[in-house]
């Protein structure tokens, strides 16, 4: 798949990402775990994060594989990329191949 086709793809997968968030009420839970610290926030973060991914690849890999891969491929190519609340890409990369093999 040349790189623009890629690009072209992932805001497929970013709108199911997001709907997952939605559907998992992260933001609601999210904001109650303010009060155990950073620490504990940032983890619950990364964790939604990797929950958000898993729930979009499961939700596009029958019908949209390109929304996956083009996820796969762009957080592959920002893999340098990490912080304290969000998985690196090389992780996220690894967590939605897990998940298409998943039930
Ligand atoms: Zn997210």
């Amino acid at each position: 798949m040349r790189p623009e086709l890629k690009l072209t793809f992932y805001p497929r997968f970013l709108i199911a990402h997001e709907c997952a968030h939605h559907v998992y009420r992260h933001l609601t839970h999210l904001g109650r775990a303010e009060v155990f610290g950073i620490d504990v926030l940032n983890h619950m973060l990364r964790q939604a994060e990797l929950d958000a991914d898993c729930f979009a690849t499961k939700a596009l890999r029958e019908h949209d594989i390109e929304a996956v891969r083009s996820a796969q491929w762009v957080f592959d190519n920002s893999a340098a990329i990490t912080s304290a609340s969000h998985p690196s890409g090389m992780e996220r990369v690894s967590h939605i191949e897990l998940c298409l093999h998943q039930q």
